[in-house]
């Protein structure tokens, strides 16, 4: 069994070399003990949430998230099949989606918190993105914690990546008028012609991003669905109209900072009386049967697409996840690692 762990705690922008591909002795492969599943993995995500967990934790107990361990394998979403279960949930054969190891089987104790694939007819590596923990952040972010409605203004940044492409089509399809920006111009076309947005910019080429949103704006954004952090928060808080929302998704400007930037513009929120709430996915997980019978039909009929960018080989993980932070992804990064 091949593992990726991480060497140590990560300062800064993190590096392959952070990282390492060893070999480990200790799964006894056709072997799962009461209540639990062994796993084959099939694909793994690349989340930005995985550098938060590289950081030393020190003293700061203000995150829900559990750390990972140097010298530990590295812990995320992904897909496999069930080799052999000691739960009565699960049965040889089965494929699910959850939380799993970056390694080619896994042991998962608290199999409970997995979720059967039933719906097979579209690609199994959706239940890492849009059939999955993304697509349910994007469907709960919008749709519960920013009220939207018809005809309002929506700008998304970072949003031709995992979720922002999907908060767009959703926007889109509640009749929003919905801007997106991206660092770079192959990914500013995918949002106006895969992903219909109505206006995409490319924010590295803005000297001024308030003035930018200014020109996009010219009324003012009701909603802002916040991926990025930082510059970007001040530069929207200018541009925000009375009474609009703000869902704080992710600041991932913030994540290789050892102290985060200030932000200047919060009188905005009382200037324009703005909502603005932080969320988890992890509090809306019992909307996901919901989520699929919202989404599926879509899917299946082609009315939301889904880009994602697949990297060959758990060998090739490290690169991939160290990507999202200079956006080398173009659409959902994964790591393809084993075939069914
Ligand atoms: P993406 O697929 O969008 O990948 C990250 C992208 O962020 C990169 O491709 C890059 O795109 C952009 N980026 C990286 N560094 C910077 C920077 N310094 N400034 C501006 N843009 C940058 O990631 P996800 O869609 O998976 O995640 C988006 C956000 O949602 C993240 O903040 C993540 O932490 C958060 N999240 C929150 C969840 C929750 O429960 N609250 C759950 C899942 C994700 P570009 O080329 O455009 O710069």
């Amino acid at each position: 069994n091949k593992q990726v762990i991480l060497n140590n705690y990560v300062e800064g922008f993190p590096k392959e070399s952070d990282m390492s591909l060893v070999t480990d002795a200790t799964i006894r492969l056709k072997c799962a003990a009461a209540d639990s599943v062994l796993l084959k993995n099939l694909y793994l995500s690349c989340d930005p949430v995985m550098r938060i967990l590289m950081r030393n934790p020190g003293h700061d107990t203000s995150s829900y998230f559990t750390p990972y361990a140097p010298g530990s394998p590295l812990s995320g979403f992904g897909v496999g099949r069930v080799l052999d279960s000691g739960h009565p949930h699960f049965k040889a054969g089965d494929l699910v989606w959850g939380t799993t190891k970056w390694e080619h089987y896994s042991l998962i104790t608290q199999p409970q918190a997995l979720h059967k694939i039933q719906h097979l007819d579209v690609p199994l590596s959706y239940y890492t993105g849009i059939l999955g923990m993304p697509g349910m952040t994007a469907y709960a972010g919008f749709h519960e914690v920013c009220s939207p409605k018809q005809g309002e203004y929506v700008f998304i940044s970072a949003a031709s990546g995992a979720v922002g492409q999907l908060v767009g089509q959703f926007a889109k399809l509640l009749g929003c008028y919905v801007v997106g920006s991206a660092g770079s111009k192959e990914k500013v076309d995918l949002l106006k012609n895969k992903f219909k947005f109505d206006e995409a910019f490319n924010y590295k080429e803005e000297h001024d991003l308030t003035a930018a949103l200014k020109r996009y704006f010219p009324e003012g954004i009701d909603i802002y669905f916040e991926n990025v952090g930082g510059k970007f928060l001040d530069a929207v808080l200018l541009n925000m109209r009375v009474h609009g929302r703000i869902a704080v998704c992710g600041m991932i400007s913030q994540y290789n900072l050892d102290k985060p930037e200030g932000v200047t513009n919060l009188m905005c929120l009382v200037y324009k009386r703005i909502h603005m709430q932080g969320f988890t996915v992890r509090d809306y997980y019992h909307l996901y049967p919901n989520y699929l019978d919202y989404i599926l039909p879509y899917v299946r009929e082609g009315k939301v697409t889904y880009l994602e960018d697949i990297a060959h080989g758990l060998e090739n993980g490290p690169s991939a996840l160290v990507g999202l932070f200079s956006g080398r992804n173009v659409g959902k990064q994964l790591v393809s690692i084993s075939h069914q």
